[in-house]
């Protein structure tokens, strides 16, 4: 059985505890519900070399798709040492990368209280296609 936006969002949020994010302090986790049903969490990865940082929305959905998924449902992103849900949502990068997927819902949350739930084109109107 699927898990609810609740479940969704407390996953991202305890996987938010693993983030390796000793450069920026803000421990982000990204839980992925695929079309299939299957669950998949991560965290953001930093690097002192910054750039070569990976964002939790990244690390998962490229674990997801190596997995053998083509297309996501519904991302949960939560920020737990944000203080403002504004600080939460996906970079630019990672809006691309979860429109390679048509990622259907974006759930954006903190470490409690209520989420917000974006659809793909309301983060993301004009994404790049090829
Ligand atoms: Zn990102």
């Amino acid at each position: 059985m699927a898990p609810t936006d609740l479940e969704l969002v407390e996953m991202a949020r305890r996987a938010a505890e693993q983030a390796y994010a000793p450069y920026s302090g803000f421990r982000v986790g990204a839980a992925v519900l695929t079309r299939e049903g299957d669950v998949f969490t991560g965290a953001n990865v930093e690097n002192a070399s910054y750039p070569v940082s990976s964002c939790a929305e990244a690390t998962v959905v490229a674990y997801a798709v190596a997995q053998g998924n083509r297309a996501i449902d519904t991302v949960a992103v939560a920020c737990i040492d944000a203080r403002d849900v504004e600080q939460a949502y996906p970079c630019g990068r990672c809006r691309q990368i979860l429109a390679e997927f048509d990622t259907r819902r974006i759930l954006v949350s903190v470490s409690d209280g209520p989420w917000r739930e974006h659809t793909l084109g309301e983060l993301l109107p004009h994404r790049f296609r090829l």
